[in-house]
């Protein structure tokens, strides 16, 4: 049997597309992942860097449709029209735990712990009709959301006990050094400052500043669509510029910062220099080859590649293994050649809308 529809990882990118399919009526969906909770893998890294507030803004949610987004949730239960107006602005971050319990909300209403299944996909593999999913059946759509494959390291810390990465949990020493300047070192600055702490900034470059994680411009259809038309050689020039450390301007950041430099708490380092604790916010290990599963999908379809990344159509799906009678699309972080925030809440969406619409458009669905 060939007419089903798989999602192979259960995290937040699984969830907005197995939310997106139902809400289009595909009833026969089966998602493959590891966590029953598909905040699981989230949950903790936010948590480790104590995130009180999301970096998206009200349209990051998890639901199929972008109304109502956030704001207006927190404004219909609060009875206050400030998270409205603060959106209108570009300026409403949803609190974490807000997020969280939409997650919640939104797996209890799509019924998501009937469509999983508990395992770990080794293999997707294109067969005659579809997809064999490790010998689990043959589905006729496939869409990957596998999220980063594994925390970034440095070696030279890898048996050092001072060393925990920013994403694991942790306390804080009395004398910190934060390895990295995106926006969960510039979290773990401020949290270690409040914990009392002496802080060093051990950082090659300057981080930009900026609300949202890349450039509010490849958000917008204009801005990606200038994004797409570009070569090759220029397009890999330009994600690897987007994967450059930013967190947020404003007072909210820099007035401690400033406080704590005033008082000798806290100063900018190019190395490392004996702390007693060093917290690497050093994001994620980068490239599709750390990943088995897309690595051994690449290898044995010959798939198109450019250095880090897997080439994809604009609408996120593998073009050699996608037609009119089956779609393999990527979602989340390895989905960056087709949208370069893919990462966020809003990539993620991009991804499902468009597998949604390639699985309703099938002719033998
Ligand atoms: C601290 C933090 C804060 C962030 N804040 C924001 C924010 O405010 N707004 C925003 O838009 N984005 C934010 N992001 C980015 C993004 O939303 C997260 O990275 C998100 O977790 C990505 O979802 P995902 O489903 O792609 O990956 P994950 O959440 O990592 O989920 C992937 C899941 O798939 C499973 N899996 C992997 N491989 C397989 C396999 N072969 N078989 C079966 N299962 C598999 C994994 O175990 C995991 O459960 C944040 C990220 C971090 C780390």
């Amino acid at each position: 049997m060939t007419n089903r529809v798989a999602v192979v990882g259960g995290g937040l990118g699984g969830l907005v597309a197995y939310a997106t399919l139902r809400h289009v009526g595909v009833e026969d969906v089966t998602v493959f992942g590891t966590d029953s909770d598909p905040a699981a893998v989230w949950r903790e890294r936010a948590a480790s860097i104590r995130q009180r507030f999301m970096r998206s803004e009200s349209d990051g949610h998890v639901a199929p449709a972008s109304f109502p987004g956030l704001a207006v949730r927190a404004a219909l239960r609060s009875g206050s029209p400030a998270p409205l107006l603060r959106s209108i602005a570009d300026r409403y971050n949803p609190p974490v735990e807000d997020f969280l319990a939409h997650v919640a909300e939104v797996r209890e209403r799509t019924r998501w712990d009937d469509a999983l299944v508990r395992a770990r996909v080794n293999r997707v593999a294109a067969v005659d009709g579809g997809f064999d999913v490790d010998g689990r059946g043959v589905f006729r759509h496939v869409l990957i959301a596998p999220g980063h494959p594994g925390l970034a390291r440095l070696e030279e810390l890898a048996a050092d006990p001072r060393a925990v990465h920013a994403y694991e949990p942790h306390e804080y020493a009395d004398d910190v050094e934060v390895v990295g300047a995106g926006m969960a070192a510039a979290t773990e600055w401020l949290n270690a400052l409040d914990a009392g702490a002496t802080v060093t900034s051990v950082r090659r470059r300057e981080p930009e500043r900026r609300p949202l994680n890349l450039p509010r411009t490849l958000f917008s259809r204009r801005g990606l669509a200038g994004f797409h038309r570009a070569a090759r050689a220029e397009r890999i020039g330009l994600l690897r510029r987007y994967s450059a450390p930013s967190y947020p301007a404003g007072r909210r950041w820099d007035e401690p910062l400033e406080r704590a430099a005033a008082e000798g708490r806290f100063r900018v380092a190019a190395e490392l220099n004996g702390a007693a604790q060093v917290i690497c916010a050093t994001g994620f290990r980068r490239g599709f080859r750390h990943d088995p599963l897309l690595a051994r999908l690449v290898d044995q379809h010959s798939l198109k590649t450019a250095e880090d990344w897997i080439v994809l159509a604009p609408d996120s799906t593998v073009p050699a293994l996608t037609d009119e009678a089956r779609t393999l699309s990527l979602a989340g972080v390895p989905a960056q050649w087709a949208f370069p925030a893919a990462d966020t809440l809003a990539g993620m969406k991009y991804a499902a809308h468009r597998f949604a619409a390639k699985v309703v458009a099938c002719p033998t669905r």
